[in-house]
């Protein structure tokens, strides 16, 4: 929570009037029990021990002190319940972990229950209360009405106050009801302390503090091991979603926001370690993917020597732990940093750095998820690669290193959706196809007629200019599909390189002969072309308009041509 210079006036001014007003109307005006000082020190002691003892319970922090702020209000009055509660609040600023200044915060709590203390004091002697009731009925009907209007109040409060700081609590009305539903449920220890007290004296909090506390111990473990079986849970979910995308950045962009729903990171970068250039791979930053980082900024070599932990995850609760990475920059409003080595086998080979703009947010059970998540990710990028390698080869003509048909079919298919998009206004295709190659075959053999297609892929691929998707689609037979090229560009292009094969000689090695000197051979190509949106309307009619065009246009009309495919009748431009 950050307060403007108002705020800070305001609240503080309040703090001045009420801090003391409370205590001189407590004394003045409220009935004052017999000081027991021992049972009041036990009891001060068992308050501090329960507040030093919170339960987390998704992220929130509860502490269960009230039946005794409530048990020393029955038996000693108003006076010693405000005591009670500010030394709380003053003992509230060491367990809580927030960024807030500790004096705001401190003046903002102690305004509020000041208040709560005194109306729901005012409330429980209005309807007839006394100090040390006899009656266990009575005490329990205007315990419930003064605990009801004490967790009533305080919710109240704490909303006013929310809405003056303009501060968004999150499910601010799920934890008001559950500080009612707890509020109530420890009223009972209040009401029980009163009555043994009234027999045992201090010696009372054997029989309930004690238990209490073992209670909360119990609990705070058993919440610890639930908590860490969510974590397990929910990582080997994680690593499942994870394992089933088969491309890197999809692999890396589901971990990102996978994360999101465990761990309440603000940033994240995923810090590739291996290359010269420290890279990033990924960057997420007020939960935008992003380009470049703003929020940080780290060396070009990350090493043990700028303070990273190169082993394990590294939790810095604040800027002063923050500071210790002594290269790494980060912008002055983060205020938590966790680190995460990212390991194949014992090799440190990247980094997951978290950060968030309040202190102390990644917590133990956060450093142990990101450690699973980790691994994880490096095994579901490796499988992505292979797979993506796989592909990549399954989509090679192992010939002519040139792409093959499957990958021509996957490319039609994505242009096609930029076209239908509008990213694209029109897509040709040139079908080339090598004259008389059979010939060349029976003359100089096949592995001659090879030598023959890796020199032709060679030379289309100085043709295949930006964006041209070049494939072998057959035996003899190449594709370039040229995405934004009109007919007429596309038809210059097939011209060119029917002319260039046409002038150019090809060096092979006979096959057939017994002499393996290298020759000089002459061949020439026809081709055909066909455009969308003009001639066809999807991806495999304009490759049959193509073929048709290379075959009326190029073959039929005598060969060493290009085709252009015309509605309903081709044309041979040469
Ligand atoms: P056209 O001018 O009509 O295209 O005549 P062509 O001989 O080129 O056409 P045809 O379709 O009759 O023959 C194609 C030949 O290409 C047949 C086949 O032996 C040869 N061929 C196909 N794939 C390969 C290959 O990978 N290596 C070699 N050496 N030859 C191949
Ligand atoms: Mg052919
Ligand atoms: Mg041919």
């Amino acid at each position: 929570m950050q307060y403007n210079a108002m705020q800070k006036r305001v609240i503080l001014i309040l703090w001045l009037l009420l801090f003391p007003s409370i205590f001189y109307i407590a004394f003045r005006y409220f009935p004052i029990g017999d000081l027991d000082w021992i049972d009041i020190g036990v009891n001060l002691l068992l308050l501090v021990l329960i507040m030093m003892l919170p339960i987390r319970l998704n992220s929130v922090s509860l502490t269960l002190e009230r039946w005794i702020l409530f048990y020393v209000f029955f038996h000693y009055g108003l006076l010693v319940e405000t005591v009670f509660i500010q030394l709380g609040v003053f003992l509230l600023l060491f367990s809580d972990r927030s960024s807030t200044s500790k004096v705001m915060r401190f003046a903002g709590n102690s305004v509020i229950f000041a208040i709560v203390s005194l109306s729901s004091g005012a409330v429980y002697y209005a309807l007839g209360g006394m100090l040390q009731e006899a009656s266990v009925g009575r005490l329990a009907l205007l315990g419930f009405i003064y605990a009801s209007t004490y967790s009533v109040i305080n919710n109240l409060l704490l909303l006013v106050y929310f809405k003056f700081v303009k501060y968004k609590a999150i499910g601010f009305w799920d934890s008001a009801l559950k500080d009612y539903l707890i509020t109530i449920l420890l009223l009972p220890f209040a009401i029980a302390l009163c009555f043994l007290a009234g027999v045992l004296e201090y010696k009372s909090f054997l029989i309930i503090g004690i238990p209490f506390l073992l209670v909360l111990f119990i609990t705070r473990r058993y919440v610890k091991s639930e908590g860490l079986h969510e974590v397990l849970t929910s990582a080997t979910a994680i690593g499942h979603q994870l394992a089933g995308n088969l491309r890197v950045v999809d692999v890396l962009d589901a971990f990102i926001s996978k994360l999101k729903t465990v761990i309440p990171y603000e940033n994240a970068y995923i810090i590739d370690l291996r290359g010269e250039n420290l890279e990033m791979l990924r960057v997420v930053e007020n939960g935008e993917i992003v380009e470049e980082a703003r929020l940080f900024t780290c060396p070009v070599r990350l090493t043990v020597a700028s303070g990273l932990d190169m082993e394990s995850t590294n939790v810095l609760p604040n800027r002063k732990m923050i500071s210790k990475l002594e290269r790494c920059q980060f912008a002055s409003n983060i205020q938590s940093v966790m680190t995460t080595p990212i390991k194949r086998g014992t090799t440190t080979e990247g980094f997951l750095c978290l950060t968030a703009s309040n202190r102390y947010v990644f917590t133990e059970l956060h450093s142990k998820m990101v450690g699973l998540l980790a691994g994880y990710l490096i095994a579901s990028i490796d499988k992505a690669k292979y797979f993506e390698k796989t592909v990549e080869k399954s989509e090679r003509c192992g010939l002519t290193g040139l792409h093959n048909y499957r990958y021509l079919e996957r490319k039609m298919d994505e242009e096609m959706v930029r076209f239908h998009t509008k990213e694209i206004t029109q897509l040709s295709v040139i079908i080339l196809d090598i004259d008389h190659f059979k010939s060349i075959n029976d003359s100089y053999g096949h592995q001659s007629g090879n030598d023959l297609l890796c020199a032709f892929a060679e030379l289309l691929q100085q043709h295949a200019r930006d964006g041209a998707k070049l494939t072998r689609y057959g035996g003899e037979e190449f594709v370039i599909l040229l995405p934004d090229v009109d007919k007429l560009q596309a038809y210059q292009i097939a011209e060119s390189i029917r002319k260039e094969v046409k002038e150019s000689a090809f060096r092979i090695i006979p096959d057939l002969t017994a002499d393996r000197n290298p020759i000089h051979v002459h061949m020439t190509i026809s081709a055909g072309v066909a455009s969308i949106p003009e001639d066809a309307s999807d991806a495999k009619d304009l490759l049959r308009k193509a073929d048709r065009a290379l075959y009326i246009g190029g073959k039929q009309a005598g060969r060493n041509r290009v085709g252009v495919y015309e509605d309903k009748k081709v044309n041979t431009l040469v």
